[in-house]
């Protein structure tokens, strides 16, 4: 087939995602009326969250870190950016408390400074990207006249660790009832239909595509439908997968595992055993298991770590579950060095909850108590629908002001950090610079980007900060016409440790404030795919870099032609058409996703003890304080919210 027809196939040509935009901003139904010149004129004297029709969570196309969030600060990163800014327009104004970065860190640290300080305390809070809550992103659908909603970045009210006592207070402020998700969810929606998770085998890395019931916990099951697998799926999965006799006998034999891999150790020296040897290397030197089992389980750590089996650790496959630790009779208390993630938790397992925007509800319900007059409705359901007033966010008579599309470039005390009154922050908006100015400052933003816009920290705290590089992550959200192909082919979630993406599922079905979950196949449905651009054989943080540079240089239509070809190729054989099913595209690239978590694999210091970079980090100076998740090298809400409130509270202590 020629190139051209086989990206017609795909349906490459169709228009999605395809929105015009002025002035980075997108021209909504109503505001398509107004001629473009009329728009320039208007544009020109208004913040872009100002416009009329400015409403960034319906956007499609690339969001997560979108084309305009990030160039300034790249500049500044590369000594670029003040060759050719323009004087800094002191634009006069100044706070009790200017936050950098919106995400929940900034947010929640908002929230606590206007609790101790009052409610005529006046923040502001400047974040580079159009939208709020940072990594908690709303993506909004249309199909036909029904809203259909997505998470594009964090998905849920949850975390490995026992839940931090700070979080639920706020979670419970909010108005959230963790314990009644039960009332929101259609758990067996999608067992009622028959299905269930699959594993996908792609020909260039098992010989053959196949789709594959999955017969155990292999890749998770992201629809949380309580999906245990039996004989009959076992059955099924030794059947059908395209492996070899070799690599079946080793997984059966891996599921019956009682062979002791260190006879004559105890318990603790097998555990810092397993600590210091990867979980790929300990399937095949001490296991014995074939390659291709490997190439199966290769990606099981990429949703919790964003690398696969090759860099984490066996001590913390142990913890997760995974196979071949049977026989070894390790005690279950945690190993030196494990992961909090890995690390088995019945009661963190209990505090769940998934609104059908994922976390983007909490920034949405925090916005609300800072700011009522931008975010209407008054309970913790009716948010889900409630419709953002973006050009209240940063009105002057509110004491909390958020301003969006504005990177800060600078933070400087003025006089001697030790006795100054206050502090300089300088920002980037579109073409101009502009100044304000803060009796107390928190840096809620990405640590890595500290050392370049906090120059007068000292040199270990800035080593230590740059140090907490980010993980990459890739959420794509596709709006279809339907779900009937996965309901042919009996599948609700899909691991794919070959593919573009590496799990593809149907949106968990929950319905809440007025939103209805999609019920029926024949309806439109958002599916989740995940991908992580890890680089496997390498130390984890330089897969991550290296990830990084492949999602800031991919294009657009690369990610579209990959979803494309990768959905035809798993849902082919459900009648799946590509250019027919797929509606709505939005990627949401994070380059700098997940807090980074320190392995035992790489980090010696988290197996050694002592102070660890983050807490060199995260220390306060002068008036400024910092936060984020970074802080406490912990990639879950409740760290950004734990972080705020320390961070609040040095500075209220200062
Ligand atoms: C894809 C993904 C899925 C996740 N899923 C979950 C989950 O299901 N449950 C869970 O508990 N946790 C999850 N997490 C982790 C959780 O989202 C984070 O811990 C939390 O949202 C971090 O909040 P934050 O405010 O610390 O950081 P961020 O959300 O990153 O916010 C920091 C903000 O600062 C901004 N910023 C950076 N530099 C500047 C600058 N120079 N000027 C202005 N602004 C700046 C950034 O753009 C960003 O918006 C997930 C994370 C990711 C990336």
């Amino acid at each position: 087939m020629s190139d051209q027809r086989a990206d017609r196939a795909l349906g490459m040509g169709a228009r999605i995602t395809r929105r015009d935009f002025l002035n980075g901003v997108a021209l909504t139904a109503g505001a398509a009326l107004i001629p473009p010149e009329m728009w320039a004129a208007a544009a020109a004297d208004l913040e872009a969250q100002n416009v009329p029709g400015y409403y960034p969570p319906a956007k499609t196309g690339l969001r997560g870190s979108h084309p305009g969030s990030f160039e300034s600060m790249h500049k500044v990163r590369d000594g670029a950016f003040w060759t050719d800014a323009p004087n800094p327009v002191d634009t006069g104004e100044s706070y009790d408390l200017v936050i950098v970065g919106g995400g929940i860190s900034g947010l929640a640290a908002a929230h606590y400074f206007r609790r101790a300080a009052g409610d005529k305390a006046r923040i502001l809070i400047l974040e580079n990207h159009d939208d709020f809550g940072g990594h908690a992103k709303r993506n909004e659908f249309r199909a036909g006249n029904r809203t259909i909603l997505g998470y594009g970045g964090t998905y849920s009210i949850e975390s490995p660790a026992p839940y931090s006592a700070v979080s639920k207070a706020l979670i419970e402020e909010l108005g959230i009832d963790v314990p009644s998700y039960p009332k929101y969810v259609a758990k067996a929606l999608y067992r009622s239909f028959g299905l269930k998770p699959h594993i996908f085998f792609d020909k260039e890395t098992f010989g053959a595509d196949r789709l594959v019931v999955n017969p155990s916990y292999v890749g998770g099951d992201e629809s949380h439908t309580s999906y245990v697998a039996g004989e009959a799926e076992l059955r099924a999965f030794f059947q059908d997968a395209p492996l070899s006799a070799k690599a079946k006998q080793d997984f059966q034999a891996l599921l019956k595992d009682e062979k002791d891999y260190f006879p004559g150790l105890s318990s603790d020296q097998k555990k810092a055993r397993l600590a210091r040897i990867s979980y790929a290397k300990y399937l095949k030197e001490m296991v014995g298991a074939s390659d291709e089992l490997v190439k199966l389980f290769q990606a099981l750590p990429h949703t919790s770590f964003g690398v696969g089996i090759d860099a984490v650790s066996a001590q913390d496959a142990w913890g997760f579950g995974y196979w071949g630790f049977r026989g070894l009779r390790l005690d279950p208390s945690p190993g030196k060095g494990m992961n909090r993630d890995t690390i088995p938790n019945a009661e963190a397992e209990k505090y769940f909850f998934h609104f059908p925007d994922g976390n983007a509800a909490i920034t949405r319900l925090l916005v609300r108590r800072l700011n009522p007059s931008a975010m209407p409705g008054s309970s913790a359901s009716d948010v889900v629908l409630a419709k953002a007033d973006y050009s209240r966010l940063d009105a002057p008579s509110s004491p909390v002001r958020i301003r969006l599309n504005s990177t800060v470039v600078k933070v400087k005390h003025r006089g001697d950090p030790s006795t100054a009154k206050d502090v300089e922050v300088t920002y980037a908006s579109g073409k101009n610079v502009k100044t304000v100015r803060a009796a107390n400052c928190i840096l809620a933003c990405w640590h890595v980007v500290i050392p370049y816009i906090a120059a007068e920290l000292p040199a270990a705290q800035k080593e230590a900060l740059a140090s907490a590089q980010k993980v990459p992550l890739l959420y794509s959200n596709v709006l279809l016409r339907d779900w009937t192909s996965f309901q042919k082919l009996g599948a609700n979630t899909i691991y794919a440790p070959g593919m573009y993406h590496t799990t593809v599922s149907l949106d968990l079905p929950v319905s809440i404030g007025g939103y209805e979950c999609t019920r029926k196949p024949d309806e439109p449905i958002v599916i989740h795919m995940m991908k992580t651009p890890c680089k496997p054989g390498r130390p984890a943080r330089e897969q991550h870099k290296l990830g990084r540079i492949q999602l800031f240089v991919t294009p657009f239509e690369t990610y579209e032609r990959n979803i494309r070809e990768q959905l035809a190729r798993m849902l082919g054989g459900g009648g799946f058409d590509p250019a027919r099913d797929i509606l709505e595209i939005t990627v949401n690239r994070w380059p700098h996703g997940y807090a980074y978590e320190y392995n035992s694999l790489f980090d010696p210091f988290w197996l050694e003890g002592g102070e660890l970079p983050c807490q060199v980090a995260r220390k306060p100076f002068g008036r400024i304080a910092i936060a984020n998740a970074d802080a406490d090298a912990y990639a879950y809400m409740d760290c950004a919210i734990d972080q705020a409130y320390r961070a609040v509270g040095e500075l209220l202590a200062s």
